[in-house]
């Protein structure tokens, strides 16, 4: 067979995106134009035929000293090369380096939170001691270590690196985890972890600064951990040693529990109080096992109580998941979310994304904070909010993380649109079906108001790493994206759209999808180039402005897309008789690249006055939005 030459490729691809012509290379990456060259990814948005990742099991033994608010542990990662290269260092993630005293930081943190980081006891590769080089100061240096390895690792080859470790879980201005008092422990970001060896860019280095968020690979856990008496634990994976550890009545509800689309309490104040919950009164050693995932977190606390039901993910195979939500006594509207949950799990495993929840369980953990949340693999550390619809979506969007970017292994730090974008978006989905007058994107679309078009407003495609304005790293991560999501389905139609997003989970899964393989999935799904929408909302610094032009004699409505946003267009005409009528258009009236479009009002009427827009489409300025003839 004939080679095809990368230029032949890229030319067959810039057909494919007729709407670009010449434009299209300068849009990819030097970087992403390489991973084309070299086959790790193709143009038609599937993993290239030489795709590969890297691949590690980590065993971690670990304590949590709760009285000093510690946690030590010993580790040992056996780290599989599966690259074509040969690797000479290790980029190595302390992420409790985060309160180092001198370590770079997006977050201002409290002076009292200040710690001496993550104290290496022992690192070792193949056997051999390793030295880390020490924080270095005066460049933006915060958690990330690099150690030079013995030997060279070969492709195919694998290392072992061991570890002896502590530190000091953060009780002020906890970060994403931390001491939440009353012995309330949510423990992610904690144990010395390999970062990412990609196909696109090599070594991950971006530094875990409290914004950037997960990149991880696809590994094995093999975890144990060791709480004080009277503690229990809630983690990613599978508890191997339950029968060891929980009492006969807890594990006869487990059992119940995994069959129930009730929602059953496993654990209450009275089991507590009576005794009834752990077997051991000493110190308890939890077991865990998870595979293929992409970091593990656990909760360990006293008193919890327990609530749990389980879904039907795939009727298929008759797959259960089990839901669960843990919070304290007395907490506002936690005792809800166990429920909340439940409808989580299914809304996603049949209505959006429409794809079963991937993994064995969900358990939300309440700290008791008023707001905000944080996912990780099958543990979501939520706070308790004070009314049920933001517990519900809260609940929600900590679960849809669960698909991006966990199932779909995405790069957060650099396009935390690709999960913010999703989780926002669906959440909007699941509320308009549980609570239809709750305006959830009107909220999101008053809050784009204020920053479309704005001088900090930047184009999607700009590396999220590279914000240091939370306030529109937050635009660009939820707000602009979760819009772009909703009208790209508008455009679509809600068949070819939920298409290619299942396309694209199918295509993704377990790998670590970027922008170009989901923009590619997503217009070949569809048959059709989607750059037209997908050039102004993700590349460029098209904004959201729609203006009423003119009215004709012949009662058309000129409207004008001065944003350059591709949006739905929505008119409402009022006549002279007292009638009104709404006119709405799908943003396909954008495709052909025009700046404006006619609407055509009914023309046995007179026209009173127009008015463009609606409360759920984004407009930064309003005095072009009516005309009164
Ligand atoms: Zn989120």
């Amino acid at each position: 067979m004939k080679k095809v030459t990368f230029f032949g490729i890229l030319l067959l691809s810039m057909l494919w995106f007729p709407a670009l012509k010449g434009q299209n290379k300068q849009m990819i990456p030097i970087e992403v134009q390489n991973a084309y060259k070299n086959g790790t990814r193709s143009f038609d948005g599937n993993p290239g035929p030489k795709y590969w990742e890297n691949h590690a099991r980590y065993r971690i033994q670990a304590k949590l000293l709760a009285a000093e608010s510690s946690l030590e542990g010993t580790e040992t990662v056996t780290y599989f090369n599966n690259s074509p290269d040969t690797l000479k260092m290790l980029t190595i993630r302390l992420y409790q380096d985060i309160f180092r005293k001198g370590a770079a930081r997006a977050w201002s943190i409290d002076p009292d939170a200040v710690t001496q980081g993550v104290q290496i006891k022992y690192l070792k590769i193949n056997g051999k001691e390793v030295k880390l080089p020490a924080g270095q100061y005066g460049y933006f240096f915060a958690t990330n270590r690099y150690a030079k390895l013995p030997t060279p690792l070969l492709p195919g080859d694998s290392l072992v690196l061991e570890a002896g470790w502590k530190f000091k879980i953060a009780q002020k201005s906890a970060n994403r985890m931390g001491n939440y008092g009353h012995g309330r422990f949510f423990i992610a970001y904690w144990y010395p972890q390999i970062a990412v060896y990609d196909d696109v860019s090599g070594w991950d280095k971006i530094e875990f600064n409290g914004i950037t968020e997960f990149y991880n690979d696809f590994n094995d856990y093999d975890i144990k951990i060791t709480t004080p008496p009277h503690y229990a634990v809630w983690a990613t994976g599978h508890l191997e040693n339950a029968a060891d550890i929980y009492k006969k009545n807890i594990r006869k509800r487990l059992k119940e529990v995994a069959v129930s689309d009730k929602v059953m309490p496993v654990i209450t104040q009275d089991d507590w109080n009576n005794n009834k919950v752990l077997k051991n009164k000493g110190e308890n050693t939890w077991h865990f096992s998870a595979s293929n995932v992409t970091d593990f977190s656990f909760a360990a606390t006293p008193k919890y109580n327990w609530d749990a039901s389980s879904v039907l993910v795939d009727s298929a195979t008759g797959r259960r998941v089990r839901v669960d939500a843990i919070y304290p006594e007395g907490f506002k509207t936690f005792n809800k979310a166990a429920l909340y949950a439940h409808k989580s799990v299914e809304f996603m495993s049949y209505q959006w994304p429409g794809y079963p929840y991937p993994y064995e369980h969900m358990t939300s953990f309440s700290n008791g904070t008023p707001n905000g949340g944080m996912e990780t693999p099958m543990m979501a550390n939520d706070g308790d909010p004070k009314d049920t619809i933001s517990t519900a979506n809260l609940v929600f969007h900590e679960i849809s993380h669960s698909y991006f970017p966990f199932f779909m292994g995405t790069n957060e730090k650099k396009y935390a649109w690709m999960d913010e974008g999703w989780a926002a978006y669906l959440t909007g989905q699941f509320s308009a079906y549980l609570f239809p007058e709750y305006p959830y994107y009107q909220r999101y679309v008053k809050r784009f108001n204020t920053s479309s078009g704005r001088e900090m407003e930047q184009p999607l495609m700009l590396p999220s790493n590279l914000f240091t304005d939370f306030n529109y790293y937050r635009v660009q991560a939820y707000t602009r994206s979760s819009l772009a999501y909703r009208f790209l389905r508008d455009a679509m139609g809600d068949v070819p759209f939920a298409k290619a997003l299942h396309e694209y989970i199918n295509r993704w899964h377990g790998k670590h999808p970027i922008p170009f393989d989901f923009f590619n999935t997503f217009s070949r799904s569809y048959g059709k180039s989607l750059m037209w929408f997908i050039k102004p909302w993700f590349f460029d610094r098209a904004y959201a402005d729609q203006g009423i032009k003119k009215i004709t004699n012949a009662n058309q409505v000129v409207v004008e897309n001065i944003g350059g946003l591709p949006m739905p267009v929505k008119v409402t005409c009022f006549y002279t008789d007292g009638s009104k009528k709404v006119f709405s258009k799908s943003p396909v009236v954008w495709q052909s690249g025009n700046r404006a479009v006619v609407i055509q009002a009914d023309t046995s009427k007179v026209i009173k006055k127009i008015v463009l827009g609606a409360s759920d489409i984004p407009d930064v300025d309003l005095s072009n939005n009516s005309l009164v003839k």
